[in-house]
């Protein structure tokens, strides 16, 4: 019979429980012990809440206090020396510690890596390898929590990093040999884990290879079946997952591989089913990634049940799973959190515990056959049919306005007059110094401004008292920057809780969820609003605010703006039309903000695209295409101009060093950039490819609590004039400074003007 199974669940729980529990335990207002029965509680809700929505294969060790990639690490002895010497840390503390950096004064230890997993918004600690790293079985988690699992009379799969990815995914320090040279080192242990784990009782493991889906060398694909010759009957019967694209070349090694079963991830790689049915050796179950674990949507139930059948007759029904596309982690737990949403679009979304009961129903279709279908499954089914019609259908989600706007959009605009000649008309009607300072936007987002918002939200405060307090943090920051002598001013964005969210609740097509959470790292969580149909805006988003900035100030005050492929990148996406229709759509309405905020007196435009590079797919052979459409939609929003206007964009998050030719493209008359982190590597790129443009590379990292002192800054600025010149240079921190205090953002802001100041004189020609 076919096997409905879960691949992950999200951890975060229902309401953030876990968010609260590991911060209350950080900030010392709770024990361990407290944070262990948090976590258990959570782990047990999902697990009963996955075995009553009726899925054979629950996953267990999915959870994690703060990610899989580290628990991976840990269990593997995998700790960088820095935090093992360290004494007096309990095993959870060290744990903490590598995510986390520890703060003690003189012996601080920096925090391991970050980095986003694949594609997705969520981000893993990188594990650090030194040459002949040692690894040991220094963790036995995967089976505590199996056990766990048990003793509520629930056999799970327990789910873990595969080898080869974890490996991939790490970084060796010290050497130059590639990680996986440490592959027969690290199998071994594996399986010890697996003997175990068949020992506790386990029937199936789960071994995660998302990296099968990249481009990989022949080596990689030789070490895949080396791993797994050895894993195969190590322990229980192994599945191995893929996930987040198609096998493409790497198919035939993921079915060759001898385990005894494969999942493909059939929403992102419908195509590769025929060729799987096709290939798959005589006694591999596939297990079917049917349900989008990566975005909101209801499934359509009877195209997908099309798929299952055929896959069925191909196969035999034994030798099918039916799931998630991947890990439940990346969409929010449950729809029925929401209270507030608009009827239409809820009929039309599922979340986490949702997408469970699609698998089910589909499983359950899949084993009855049309002829003796129980009536609750011919109900569900007939229930989806009707919700996607209606979506389908639905003048909500499609306007004839905006779709004709689109079929309207001319070569012209996307083009600004030539940089030279609009750059000469900006430097007359800004009148700058050489190195103007500024800032990327945000002022710190005290706790006073939390909790107005909070207050003006739930109807405590009154929205013109909201209005006064909005204002006079505005006015505040304005007479600050006038203050600290900074050129070019920020209104400081107050007004937004999130720089898309903000928009998303002004634009129509959006909607914005209370509760969708989902886990970006550790305790953090995000809330991405949801697109469902057409974009388009009513009126002015930003012009009130920034005006009345600017009414305040005769220096140029930047109207903020984000920018179109951040919000599609940012957001959950409508999965009726291709990404750049609709990334089309956002930059329209961005332009349109644009020209209001002229027509508002504005002569600085700042649109900020941070999450451009992210946006880049994981296969090579479709990059070209993305930075093809997202280039011209951060054109099409910026170009509606006047020359003198001068648009500025920002930056961050990654190293641009790989897509430096597209962000050329983008022909921003500003860019500011993340470069600080990196010692401003970066600048090896300028020297390499001639960039005319203004650029503010970075001249300290805000997300540090230190405070720079204006010579730090100076070498900075020194350096990047080695590869730029004094007319194009700007100063700017990396990035917006919400996350900061204001005692760290006055002194850090005054050492930039000091610094740009000091610069300055040393540039003028001395006679
Ligand atoms: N303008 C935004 C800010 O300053 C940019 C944020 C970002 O780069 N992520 O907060
Ligand atoms: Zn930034």
């Amino acid at each position: 019979m076919p096997i409905a199974s879960n691949l992950g669940f999200p951890r975060i729980g229902p309401d953030r429980e876990l968010k609260r529990a590991l911060e209350a335990y950080w900030a010392g207002r709770s024990t361990a012990d407290d944070l262990a029965a948090a976590a258990r509680d959570i782990r047990r809700t999902n697990w009963q809440l996955q075995a009553d929505a009726g899925i054979e294969h629950v996953p267990s060790n999915d959870f994690s206090l703060d990610d899989h990639v580290l628990d991976t690490a840990v269990m593997l002895g995998a700790i960088p020396r820095r935090f093992a010497h360290r004494a007096g840390l309990s095993n959870l503390d060290r744990y903490f510690a590598m995510a986390r950096g520890l703060a003690d004064g003189a012996s601080s230890i920096p925090a391991m890596e970050m980095t986003k997993w694949f594609d997705t918004n969520y981000h893993y600690i990188v594990p650090e390898f030194e040459p002949a790293q040692d690894f040991h079985l220094a963790s036995t988690k995967p089976i505590d929590e199996f056990l766990e699992a048990k003793a509520l009379g629930i056999t799970t799969r327990p789910v873990i990093l595969g080898p080869v990815s974890f490996l991939l995914l790490g970084r060796m320090c010290g050497t130059s040999a590639g990680p996986l040279t440490l592959l027969d080192s690290v199998l071994p242990v594996y399986e010890q884990m697996l003997e175990l784990l068949a020992g506790a009782g386990a029937e199936w493991v789960q071994l995660d290879e998302p990296c099968l889906v990249l481009d990989l060398p022949r080596e990689t694909l030789r070490a895949y079946q080396a791993a797994y010759e050895r894993l195969g009957d190590a322990g229980p019967r192994v599945l191995v997952a893929t996930y987040f694209g198609d096998l493409g070349a790497n198919l035939p090694t993921a079915l060759g591989l001898p385990v005894a079963a494969l999942h493909l991830d059939l929403v992102r790689g419908p195509g590769q089913l025929s060729a799987a049915l096709e290939r798959a050796p005589r006694n591999l179950v596939l297990s079917l990634g049917v349900v989008d674990g990566r975005n909101v949507w209801r499934a359509d139930l009877d195209a997908t049940l099309g798929l299952l059948t055929r896959a069925t007759h191909a196969l035999g029904p034994h030798r099918v799973m039916v799931a998630p596309s991947c890990s439940l982690l990346h969409v929010p737990v449950d729809l029925d959190n929401e209270t507030a949403l608009d009827a239409d679009v809820r009929r039309w979304l599922a979340f986490g515990t949702q997408k469970l009961h699609e698998v089910a129903t589909l499983s359950a279709a899949l084993q009855h056959g049309p002829d003796t279908m129980p009536d609750a499954i011919t109900d569900a089914l007939a229930d989806a049919r009707a919700a996607l019609a209606q979506r389908r259908a639905s003048p909500r989600a499609h306007d004839a306005a905006v779709q004709e706007r689109q079929r309207a959009v001319s070569e012209d605009m996307f083009r600004r007059t030539p940089y030279r000649a609009r750059s000469t008309q900006q430097e007359r009607a800004l009148k700058l110094p050489q190195l103007p300072t500024t800032t990327i936007g945000s002022f710190p987002q005290t706790a006073e401004l939390r909790r107005a918002r909070a207050a003006a939200r739930a109807g405590h405060m009154a929205p013109s008292d909201y209005d006064a307090f909005l204002r006079s943090q505005i006015e505040d920051a304005i007479r600050f920057q006038e203050e600290v002598g900074l050129d070019v001013l920020v209104h400081g964005e107050f007004e937004r809780n999130d720089m898309v969210e903000y928009f998303a609740e002004r634009l129509a097509g959006f909607v914005v969820t209370q509760r969708g959470w989902v886990q970006s790292y550790g305790s953090r969580c995000v809330k991405p609003p949801i697109i469902y149909g057409d974009i388009s805006r009513g009126g002015a988003m930003t012009t009130t605010w920034t005006a009345f900035a600017q009414s305040l100030t005769s220096r140029p005050v930047k109207g903020m703006l984000t920018g179109p492929v951040t919000m599609l990148q940012w957001s959950f996406v409508r999965d009726d039309q291709p990404r750049d229709e609709t990334c089309r759509q956002l930059a329209l309405a961005i332009r349109d903000e644009t020209a209001d905020l002229e027509a508002a007196g504005i002569r600085i435009i700042q649109i900020d695209e941070p999450a451009i590079r992210e946006g880049l797919p994981l296969k090579t052979e479709d990059r070209h295409e993305y930075l093809e459409w997202s280039v011209n939609a951060f054109r099409l929003a910026s170009s509606g101009v006047r020359d003198e206007t001068q648009v500025h964009t920002h930056m961050c998050y990654s190293a641009f060093d790989d897509i430096i030719d597209a962000v050329a493209r983008m022909d921003a008359d500003v860019l500011s950039i993340e470069t600080s982190r990196s010692d401003m590597t970066l600048l090896d790129t300028f020297a390499r490819v001639s960039y005319p443009n203004g650029i503010g590379p970075g001249v300290y990292d805000v997300h540090s609590p230190a405070v720079p002192v204006a010579a730090e800054i100076e070498k900075h600025l020194n350096k990047a004039l080695t590869v730029l010149t004094p007319d194009q240079l700007w100063v700017n921190p990396d990035c917006g400074l919400k996350t900061r205090r204001w005692e760290e953002v006055r002194p850090s802001m005054s050492a930039i003007v000091q610094a740009a100041a000091h610069v300055r004189q040393s540039l003028q020609p001395t006679i």
